[in-house]
């Protein structure tokens, strides 16, 4: 059983720091976030609705009854209950359904503001541009140390979480819109991995400002038509619409960005919005990326890991790449524009890879997009893949 204390709040020199205490197995332990103080005022030690929703979760997966102390919002009370907990079930049959004791609570707050996560990828600069030509344009940007930087939290992650914090504070101030960071221990607490659980905890730190987001967009890497709720769905992204049902209370909605666009329509949308053109940041920040200069003060792209590749050839396909030229290295890519052709190719032809398969149907809209020359890379990183297989077959034996 995991007894939850009430919700409390301690300031600090410039930040606030809101938290709640828990009993777990006889030992005690804290969940925290640390807000910037001029944010403060829209915490709420009253409404437990971000505490809520991620020691319900850790509850979930060590398959133990919980009980909490201060209230949480009727409508986040039901969705977790009646939507999320029986999703999740779906998707792990193994675990057991647990009890959860909590008062709910209509709050009657007042928000009116927008926001959505500027993490510089380009779902994320979709997310906000795609707004403004909707009723809800985003109003206020956030960046949350949610296990995007690390899955199990700790120094070095929160180490990129600051770094990052630069380079999206200079797009939010060329954006004329402004930034929230907040810094947490989540991932230390839930000790999983991130990518079942993405949705989930990033939604979590927006349910932490209840008097200010009215609506909060979360960017979904699939188009809806990849919804998926099955033991198979390891990505919490083929079922964002299922939490985003979830997680919303009297006075707060989340809302899917993309929801019906493919990775190159997404691309073509941020082509044409300014501030991508100088912030966007697509690289592999995780260790195993050999490309990446950690030297450097601000997370830059790469221009040679794949996601930095793949980004570069769908824009090379619309025609927009040379916009880039800040955030990419365009020389490097004239150099090796034929090898990083046949990559897609085989990405394509091989792995059936839908982004590749979007990029090359776009490219051929004009002219043939890829050249005869290409097609010898693509068989070399094909012959790469199969070497690197059979290494690893024999490894493991
Ligand atoms: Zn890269």
């Amino acid at each position: 059983m995991i007894k939850v204390d009430k919700v409390k709040i301690e300031n600090l020199d410039t930040a606030t720091t809101i938290y709640c205490d828990y009993e777990n197995g006889g030992s005690s332990d804290r969940l925290w976030y640390e807000v910037s103080e001029d944010w403060s005022e829209y915490l709420s030690t009253d409404c437990g609705d971000a505490f809520f929703v991620v020691l319900v979760l850790l509850a979930h997966y060590q398959g133990q009854d919980i009980s909490f102390t201060t209230p949480v919002s009727t409508r986040l009370y039901y969705g977790v209950t009646e939507i999320l907990l029986p999703g999740l079930q779906v998707i792990d049959p193994e675990l057991p359904a647990i009890n959860i004791t909590a008062d709910t609570k209509d709050f009657s707050f007042k928000p009116t503001e927008i926001g959505t996560a500027l993490s510089l990828g380009v779902d994320s600069f979709h997310a906000v541009a795609s707004s403004f030509d909707t009723p809800y344009p985003v109003t206020h940007l956030t960046l949350f140390n949610s296990g995007a930087f690390g899955d199990y939290g700790g120094e070095t992650s929160r180490a990129l979480f600051h770094k990052t914090i630069e380079s999206v504070n200079e797009a939010a101030i060329a954006m004329n819109l402004p930034l929230i960071t907040i810094d947490s221990n989540i991932s230390e607490v839930l000790n999983v991995s991130f990518v079942p659980t993405h949705s989930i905890r990033n939604l979590s730190f927006a349910l932490l400002l209840p008097a200010l987001f009215s609506h909060f967009y979360y960017a979904s890497g699939y188009p809806v038509s990849k919804f998926k709720l099955d033991p198979s769905s390891i990505d919490a992204t083929h079922y964002d619409l299922l939490i985003a049902k979830a997680l919303c209370t009297e006075s707060f909605e989340v809302m899917i960005a993309g929801l019906h666009d493919d990775r190159i329509d997404k691309v073509a949308t941020i082509a044409s919005f300014e501030p991508s053109t100088h912030y966007l940041n697509v690289c592999i920040l995780a260790d195993s990326n050999e490309f990446l200069d950690r030297s450097d003060t601000q997370v830059k792209n790469c221009s040679r890991c794949f996601k930095c590749v793949k980004t570069m050839v769908a824009m090379d396909a619309l025609g927009v790449l040379d916009n880039y030229s800040e955030v990419f290295d365009l020389e490097l890519y004239a150099a090796k524009r034929l090898e990083y052709l046949g990559w897609i190719l085989y990405d394509a032809k091989k792995l059936k890879s839908t982004h590749a398969i979007e990029t090359i149907q776009e490219g051929n809209k004009s002219s043939r997009f890829i050249p005869l020359q290409a097609y010898p890379y693509a068989l070399s990183r094909g012959k790469r893949n199969l070497v690197s297989k059979l290494k690893r077959k024999i490894e493991s034996k």
